[in-house]
């Protein structure tokens, strides 16, 4: 093994005690060599934590068809068994190549090339909840082994960036010493478990959903056939509060819905339960659709192990693109799919029709960020504005910090891509909005920055077309300076077809794109970044995917473009209470595009 010159002798004695002291490497050691070798003595029948997976590929190679390489390289070598390798790796300096490249993002580590010779590290925040000695501890890695800064993420989530080949165990070991662990952060894994922002402190939810997610959580970390999908899996849980968890756009969601007294059978009490809300996947052109049962809030766990396990022995395993659980339930009809679950349970799940449980009021979707009350009256809750998602390190200690001194010492990540400090004393939240200016941040929801979501873009994301944090930053510049908003318009950038940033609900949805400048006028031209324009998506009550409103617009058009948009909104709209998204359903394709007229083609054009 070649020495890597760069790594002090401090770095030296870490990494040869990773491979030990880590748990990375923990048990299976029967498991090592080749999944595909996993029988007991004498029998035919795979054994072991993985043996579930094994099957589900058998019986795939069995009728003929070829696993994908990414299943044939989680079959020959578990991610969680790859300790040593790590160790080794980082003692090299030396980053993943080919398929472990992918395997590695399955214990939280990117290698990014070619947006970035470095690993991006994912981490994992059940309910996207972090505390004040966590926030500090991560600020210290990103700082220490990172670009100094972090991200927020869709998934409510943090992602440390900029972190080179020998640090990576580092960075591991020290999230894990700050009890973040962060097992099955990428991957084909069960994402980050997400849950109302404002859970617990919500004076309008029906349940708080922070122990639901937790359950989730730590039910994954348990189990290590969890692990391995057939492709990523997203589950949430939302409370019925006032900033949505958006869990219609996950694989399994969880709805908190009341049934009223006068729904209410022998079978049936009033109160609140959970809808169970299966195959969201945006990217792919669905939410997740109600799956006709009722359930008690400690049955949704449990329901959604059901529903993993009949994933993973059934979803594809030959086709990238189609192994997701929707696909499996186009497949297979809800209805069926639902039947096979609750087959796996120990109770009899309620079927219930989801027009008789009371109605769920709408989301507010700027209550992310700004001051808001608690139930508790006497407390506030600040939504703290991150430009796209971004907090360098002194920021996230200043954040620690405002939580400690101002509110219970929590901090809540929401998938807006912004924090909440919570349990602020009423009496003392003009201190704390000091203090969070101080920082260089704000709290103020009056601009078009508080409903900016975007992805990594291509400064992090090799998929991407374009470099979405800068242009959504581009266009919140512009926009600001020229417009005044009395009601928010969220606008999400995402830089690719994978969607991390939910362009289809978005108010304005952008999609990157390379965009000919010339329209087709030059043949010569070189193509730039762009985006795809969509208009009036929604989520919760409101769910619907945007529809396209304009193929190729140069990123160098956007800001203009979007301030156009939002200028015939405010000019042409009903009156203040009818939003964006309303206005857009409201006209055709051709009528919106005329009236942000514009010089780029129309879709389809
Ligand atoms: Fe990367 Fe595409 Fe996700 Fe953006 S949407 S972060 S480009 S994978």
């Amino acid at each position: 093994m070649s020495e890597n010159p760069e790594l002090t002798e401090q770095q030296k004695q870490y990494l040869a005690g990773f491979a030990v002291g880590s748990g990375l490497n923990a048990p299976a050691p029967r498991q090592v060599e080749s999944q595909g070798e996993i029988r007991s003595e004498g029998e035919s029948e795979p054994i072991g934590p993985d043996a579930i997976h094994v099957r589900a590929q058998d019986r795939f190679t069995a009728s003929g068809k070829k696993l994908v390489k990414e299943e044939k390289a989680k079959r020959e070598k578990n991610p969680l068994d790859m300790g040593d390798e790590i160790a080794r790796r980082a003692e090299a300096g030396e980053f993943p190549s080919g398929t472990d490249v992918f395997l590695m993002k399955s214990i939280g580590l990117f290698y990014v090339a070619p947006a970035q010779d470095a690993y991006m590290c994912r981490l994992r925040l059940a309910a996207g909840l972090i505390d004040a000695r966590q926030m500090r501890g991560v600020a210290d890695l990103a700082e220490r082994h990172g670009g100094g800064y972090s991200h927020v993420t869709t998934r409510a989530n943090l992602q440390i960036r900029e972190i080179p080949a020998a640090s990576g165990p580092e960075v591991l070991t020290g999230l894990a010493d700050l009890g973040i662990l962060n097992r099955g952060a990428g991957a084909d894994n069960i994402r980050n478990v997400t849950a109302s922002p404002t859970a617990g402190i919500d004076p309008r939810e029906l349940y708080d959903t922070r122990e639901l997610a937790k359950r989730m959580h730590h039910t994954i970390l348990w189990n290590r056939w969890m692990y391995n999908l057939p492709r990523k899996f997203n589950v949430a849980f939302d409370g019925g509060g006032t900033v949505s968890a958006l869990a219609e756009t996950n694989d399994v969601g969880f709805a908190a819905v009341g049934v009223d007294e006068s729904e209410a059978t022998d079978e049936v009490p009033a109160g609140v339960y959970f809808r169970l809300q299966l195959g969201g996947i945006t990217g792919h052109g669905d939410f997740a659709a109600d799956a006709g049962l009722l359930l008690a809030p400690e049955e949704c766990v449990p329901v959604a192990r059901a529903v993993i396990e009949v994933f993973v022995e059934h979803g594809d395993r030959t086709d990238r693109g189609k192994a997701r659980l929707k696909y499996l339930l186009d497949a297979w009809g809800r209805d069926a799919f639902v039947k096979e679950a609750c087959e796996r349970l120990d109770f009899a799940p309620r079927f219930f029709p989801l027009e008789r449980c009371a109605e769920r009021p709408e989301p507010d979707p700027w209550a992310h960020v700004g001051v808001h009350p608690q139930r508790d009256e006497a407390k506030r809750y600040l939504g703290v504005v991150l430009p796209v998602g971004r907090m360098e390190a002194e920021q996230m200690r200043a954040l620690a910090a405002i939580a400690e001194r101002f509110g219970s010492g929590t901090l809540r990540l929401t998938c807006w891509q912004n924090v909440i400090v919570s349990d602020v004393d009423a009496d003392a939240v003009a201190d704390a909005k000091v203090a969070i200016e101080a920082a260089g941040l704000t709290t103020d929801a009056h601009g078009v920055r508080a409903g900016l979501v975007a992805c990594t873009g291509n400064g992090g994301c090799k998929f991407s077309a374009c470099d979405t944090k800068g242009h959504a930053r581009a266009v919140a510049d512009h926009v600001e300076q020229r417009l005044e908003l009395d009601t928010p318009v969220n606008i999400h950038l995402t830089g690719c077809p994978n969607s991390c940033a939910q362009h289809h609900i978005g108010d304005i949805g952008l999609l990157g794109t390379k965009v000919d400048p010339s329209g087709g006028a030059d043949d010569d031209a070189e193509e730039v970044e762009g985006y795809r324009v969509l208009v009036g998506g929604g989520h919760g009550t409101e769910a619907g995917l945007g529809r396209e409103l304009f193929a190729a617009v140069t990123a160098d058009e956007l800001p203009e473009l979007v301030e156009q948009m939002i200028r015939q909104y405010l000019e042409h709209r009903n009156d203040a209470s009818q939003t964006f998204r309303d206005f857009a359903r409201e006209r055709d394709v051709d009528t919106l595009a005329a009236l942000f007229s514009r010089r780029a083609e129309t879709a389809g054009g």
